[in-house]
């Protein structure tokens, strides 16, 4: 089994399941205890993942020089193009509608869901928590995501003595964390198992929901595309006044590493080398934007959260309103802050999204076939964004590079 690699693990899980589902329709609750085992591990590492991620990414902020003027425009860059990554996967989820009028079986009354309705309109200002632990202890991921962000933010502005054990220990966590998920990770096959057999059991009407899993990839694919061949250009060519074309061939090594290992952090080393060398930004920009931004900033993940949570909503039957729809954007916004730069870990955090909009936690089973391959586009989308920050970044500090 360690021979086959885990994405071809789950596909081949995936088939099974299917044929059990087909098959085996009477037998499902043999195995779908495997699937809310996995629901349940994932959730376990949640909470200290999203904390250590986001606090390590925010420490960084903190180096001496890079705290101000840089660090303020560097932050700027990241909200703004995760934002308008958002906005455009939610504009083509919407005309798209891939999960309207499915019947997925899943029509019985999704529960907790009217309360959540409810309580839409004051998500926000529940993003205050009351008592954090009570915030931990509940799962409730946006006041985790804004607590790790401003303790991330204020351990820069304590004294050196504590301000570097801290960043050593939010470090450390994280590394191990990152690995804990990785580990959780390799049980996905067994994840996908559980839950697709017991969906297919349920679903009446496979071939449709079939098509409608493609419908969804292909949204997801268009805005990732949309995302980085006109919205990042223009920036880099309207405010970085810079070739996007040349800055494009200058990363190619390290856009390739994203798309084929599917991870920002695994490819950092090379991004580093990729806009240091050939794009020609300085050392003092790259070190601080780069490794900060294979963190927090995810556009392609930000895009991908929020097509995701549609078209689950989709699905369900569950029509959300304007405002709900913000909440989404919010939440896929911090979902992508959140989420770590290893592979899948945009998928870990779906679960974030679909408990602060009250679905259920199986809408992951419904698109984990296809994450691999939506995976490694938006990681590649991730690190070109993070790369044209650096050059939009380094223009408007005055550098001259080697791509105008
Ligand atoms: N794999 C992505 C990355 O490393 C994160 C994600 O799963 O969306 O950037």
């Amino acid at each position: 089994m360690k021979k086959i690699k885990l994405h071809w693990q789950i596909l081949i899980a995936f088939v099974l399941a299917v044929l059990y589902g087909i098959f085996l329709k009477d037998y499902v609750h043999y195995v779908s205890w495997m699937g809310d085992l996995c629901l349940r591990a994932l959730m376990m590492v949640i909470v200290p993942l999203i904390l250590s991620s986001i606090i390590s990414g925010m420490t960084n902020i903190g180096s001496g020089e890079n705290l101000g003027r840089i660090g303020l425009k560097t932050m700027l860059y990241y909200l703004s193009t995760s934002i308008f990554a958002i906005l455009t996967g939610l504009v083509l989820v919407n005309l798209i509608q891939p999960g309207v009028g499915a019947d997925l079986g899943f029509a019985k009354e999704v529960e907790g869901l009217a309360e959540a309705r409810e309580s839409f309109g004051e998500t926000l200002l529940y993003i205050i928590p009351k008592n954090i632990f009570e915030s931990f202890s509940q799962g409730n991921m946006l006041s985790v995501i804004f607590f790790a962000i401003i303790f991330g933010f204020f351990i820069t502005r304590v004294p050196d003595k504590h301000r570097i054990f801290l960043t050593d220990l939010a470090n450390s966590v994280f590394e191990v964390m990152m690995k804990l998920t990785m580990f959780v990770i390799r049980f996905a096959p067994l994840l996908v198992f559980g839950i697709v057999a017991q969906k297919v059991a349920e679903i009446p009407d496979l071939v449709d929901t079939f098509l409608r899993l493609l419908t969804y990839m292909l949204a997801v694919l268009m805005g990732l595309l949309l995302h980085s061949t006109i919205t990042l250009p223009l920036i880099v060519k309207v405010i970085g006044r810079v070739s996007p074309l040349k800055h494009f061939k200058a990363m190619s090594t390290p856009l390739l590493t994203a798309f084929s290992t599917s991870s920002s952090n695994a490819t950092l080393p090379l991004t580093m080398e990729a806009v240091e060398n050939n794009s020609g930004v300085s050392n003092k920009i790259t070190s601080f934007t780069l490794p900060l931004g294979a963190t927090v900033n995810m556009d392609g993940t930000a895009l991908y959260e929020c097509v995701a949570a549609m078209f689950i909503a989709q699905a369900y039957g569950v029509e959300l309103s304007f405002i709900q729809q913000i909440v989404v954007v919010f939440t896929a916004l911090l979902a992508s802050i959140g989420a770590a730069g290893i592979p899948m870990a945009g998928l870990v955090m779906m679960t974030v999204i679909l408990s602060s909009v009250g679905l259920p936690l199986e809408g992951v089973g419904l698109i984990l076939a296809v994450d691999r391959i939506l995976d490694m586009c938006r990681t590649t989308v991730n690190v070109w964004s993070d790369s044209c920050g650096a050059v939009v970044i380094a223009r408007t500090e005055g550098e001259k590079l080697k791509i105008e």
